[in-house]
């Protein structure tokens, strides 16, 4: 079974905490023990998991790509948003989570992260629970 959620982000670029939505699909979904896998269908945003205690590591993560994919530079394409296409591209568009006990099975710190990097939009993940 594919879960669907809508994410709306509100800025250009932005980390959004979808940990307990995709832990609320788990439990919809009834399966206790077994896989979920995270799919971003789009080319400019992509899925991270990270820290979800102290937000600096979020802003810190921001400056990093930022740092690694500058805003200046001889881009071709044409649409003009080439740095989120290869921040997304570095981010990567899945992730896969063990379910245990009917929970998301994740380190103390770890959070499942949306990154947005041409927003602001209404975005889809997909969630294959099995
Ligand atoms: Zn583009």
């Amino acid at each position: 079974m594919i879960f669907e959620l809508s994410v709306k982000s509100h800025k250009r670029e932005e980390f959004i905490n979808i940990t307990s939505d995709i832990e609320d699909k788990v439990k919809e979904s009834g399966i206790n023990s077994g896989l979920c896998h995270i799919f971003i269908p789009h080319t400019t945003a992509g899925v991270t998991i990270n820290e979800g205690a102290d937000p600096d590591v979020l802003r810190d993560m921001e400056y990093g790509l930022d740092k690694c994919v500058p805003d200046e530079g001889q881009y071709h394409h044409m649409e003009g948003n080439s740095t989120a296409h290869i921040k997304s591209s570095i981010v990567g568009c899945e992730k896969t989570v063990f379910i245990d006990n009917g929970r998301l099975v994740l380190g103390t710190w770890q959070s499942v992260y949306f990154c947005e990097f041409d927003g602001p939009r209404t975005r889809k993940v997909l969630i294959k629970i099995k």
